[in-house]
């Protein structure tokens, strides 16, 4: 499979996810070809720092996503071998989504996406340091990637154990420890609101991670142009749905 086939499926993807106006434009592109493939879509630029997808259609491909998985109609999309082929010389993922490392919420699952669709980024609690921002940057930079996603969620077993270290004075190891460190100015936030302070916790730090992603002076150039979106999100375990904390440079398209 060459570029173009892969600049085929991308644009099929890419009209999809745009709902009526995508389609519209490729239904007469396949008839005017007589061959049933599909026109070439504007190949992901990454000398501009443009994708196919602006931050906010990405944001609704995902969000479609989910909403297949919170209803039982999961799709397992682009999971074939033939895919797996096209994307073994290249790769335009959509998405960069930061989340835990928890068992329950695998961003591919919970976002109904396949190969190819995002970079995933893991970490306890969704915690962020340099080295874990440089793998955020990544996709915007090297691929133009226009979203970013930071997804928190319920029941958080690193932020549960960060708040019960805290408390009770019971130190972790050392490595463990760093987990708590970073996410020690949520909890302190969440403990003068009162209430339940680990899903408090939780949402503070999502929103944390997108504030500093908001200002990352690589970011900030792509998100003021418009071709970069963030958002924070928080997942429920009880429903499978996602939902939206905050947003950045999404704007309307
Ligand atoms: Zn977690």
């Amino acid at each position: 499979m060459g570029v173009n086939d892969f600049s085929r499926r991308m644009a099929l993807r890419s009209g999809l996810a745009t709902g009526g106006l995508g389609l519209a434009a490729l239904v007469p592109a396949v008839s005017a070809s007589g061959s049933g493939r599909l026109a070439p879509a504007a190949h992901p630029d990454t000398s501009t720092g443009t994708h196919t997808l602006t931050p906010a259609q990405a944001w609704r491909r995902l969000a479609r996503g989910n909403h297949a998985w919170a209803t039982g109609a999961r799709t397992c999309p682009d999971e074939d071998l033939p895919l797996r082929h096209e994307l073994a010389h290249e790769q335009h993922p959509f998405a960069v989504v930061v989340s835990c490392i928890d068992s329950r919420v695998p961003p591919e699952t919970v976002f109904d996406q396949g190969l190819g669709s995002m970079f995933v980024v893991r970490t306890g609690a969704q915690t962020v340091d340099g080295l874990v921002t440089g793998s955020i940057e990544y996709g915007p930079v090297e691929h133009a990637t226009p979203l970013i996603v930071v997804m928190g969620h319920q029941r958080c077993g690193a932020v549960k154990a960060t708040v019960e270290s805290i408390e009770h004075h019971h130190p972790l190891p050392p490595h463990l420890n760093a987990v708590v460190d970073s996410i020690r100015p949520a909890y302190e936030r969440a403990r003068r609101h009162g209430g339940d302070v680990v899903d408090r916790t939780i949402r503070i730090q999502t929103l944390r991670t997108v504030a500093a992603l908001a200002v990352d002076p690589v970011l900030v150039p792509k998100i003021d142009k418009g071709v970069l979106g963030l958002v924070a999100a928080y997942y429920s375990l009880d429903t499978g749905r996602v939902s939206v904390l905050r947003t950045v440079g999404m704007r309307p398209s």
